[in-house]
């Protein structure tokens, strides 16, 4: 089955490189027998500093955005959010507006202009700091600023928290053709697992749907760093059944009638959201130090935690081949310093 074709703003370097992981597991789990093989998609190449996997929903969602007419955009997230830098680099691009409802313990006292939160900024974002208590309503609070910015006569489009709608997380079914035409035979017949964070669910449904539309053997697994598993599988069943209405997909469709077998990885979520532990830390630091990869402590570094705890209980755990993707989040990490070196890392 084929993939929609729309309209799609070039913002991302493509195709991203997929390149191998030798010493990562071997190192972290010696004497282990059965370890998979490990490939590393590098998402968090898609462009510097416009960096990450939010590019590829926004070439669609902007794709849409500029058809549409619109000249400015509005999104929301954390503080410290890749999402929202991504946009306001993006929009900034293309000569749009952007609008940033951002979620921090006290607007009153906004934090410091650091990480994607300086990038946020410098891209001449408007910054609006909403407290946890108002994100809850966020679908309701981009519905309300997008009225407010018509008023005054401007044309607003609203991309919801982590670009993670049916047309958004089409830029990940996008990605698995990609890796697929990459890889080639005999991969594209090999039972590969592909290995994601979770934060929205856009990046893991997509995933979903193209190795579906595309009849691959492959899986896909997500590590939640938030929420629950049930949480994520109601997101990721909403947006399939979004995708397979506005899309006409059968095989969004079809796969949301599979919820059960959504395979979220529940349990890495650790002390909260955007929190880390020192084994956390630790580890992201030993995959510096072994492959030169730099991951970030929110999203990827917890992912790849909870990669490695599976294998530890169990190497078959992801089956015989795993493409883990850097899903990006670099800024993030420049945020962290003094927890590592808390954690005995620096
Ligand atoms: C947003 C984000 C994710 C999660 O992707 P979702 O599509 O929101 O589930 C993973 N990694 C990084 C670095 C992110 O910024």
């Amino acid at each position: 089955m084929e993939l929609p074709v729309l309209p799609r703003v070039p913002l991302a370097c493509l195709p991203t490189p997929v390149e191998p992981l030798r010493r990562l597991l071997p190192a972290l789990l010696p004497g282990a027998a059965g370890l998979p093989e490990l490939l590393c998609k590098r998402d968090d190449l898609t462009s510097a500093p416009l960096s990450g996997n939010k590019v590829r929903k926004l070439e669609l969602l902007l794709g849409e955005a500029l058809a549409q007419g619109a000249d400015t955009v509005i999104t929301c997230g954390g503080v410290q959010s890749n999402h929202c830098r991504a946009t306001a680099l993006a929009a900034a691009r293309l000569g749009l507006g952007s609008v940033l409802l951002l979620r921090t313990a006290d607007p009153a006292r906004p934090p410091a202009l650091q990480g994607n939160l300086l990038l946020d900024r410098l891209a001449g974002a408007e910054l609006r700091f909403i407290t946890p208590a108002a994100y809850r309503e966020r679908a309701a609070l981009l519905e309300q600023t997008a009225g407010e910015l018509r008023a005054a006569g401007r044309r607003p489009y609203v991309i919801p928290e982590g670009g993670s709608n049916a047309l958004g997380s089409l830029g990940y079914a996008l990605a698995v053709q990609e890796l697929a035409g990459q890889l080639g035979e005999p991969w594209t017949r090999r039972p590969l697992t592909l290995c994601h964070a979770t934060g929205s669910g856009g990046t893991g449904a997509g995933l979903l749907l193209g190795v579906a539309a595309l009849g691959l053997p492959w899986r896909v697994a997500g590590f939640n760093v938030c929420d629950d598993r049930a949480y994520f599988v109601r997101v990721m069943g909403v947006i399939l059944d979004d995708a397979a209405r506005r899309f006409h997909l059968p095989a969004a469709a079809a796969l949301s009638e599979r919820r059960d077998a959504f395979d979220v990885r529940d349990g890495y979520v650790g002390r909260g959201y955007a929190l880390s532990r020192p084994e956390e830390l630790a580890l992201l630091a030993e995959a510096c130090r072994l492959e030169g990869l730099v991951l970030d402590p929110v999203y990827t570094g917890k992912a790849l935690f909870g990669l490695v705890a599976e294998l530890k209980q169990d190497p078959a755990a992801l089956g015989e081949a795993v493409v883990f993707f850097h899903t990006g989040g670099i800024f993030g990490l420049f945020d962290e310093d003094k927890a590592l070196a808390l954690a005995g890392l620096l």
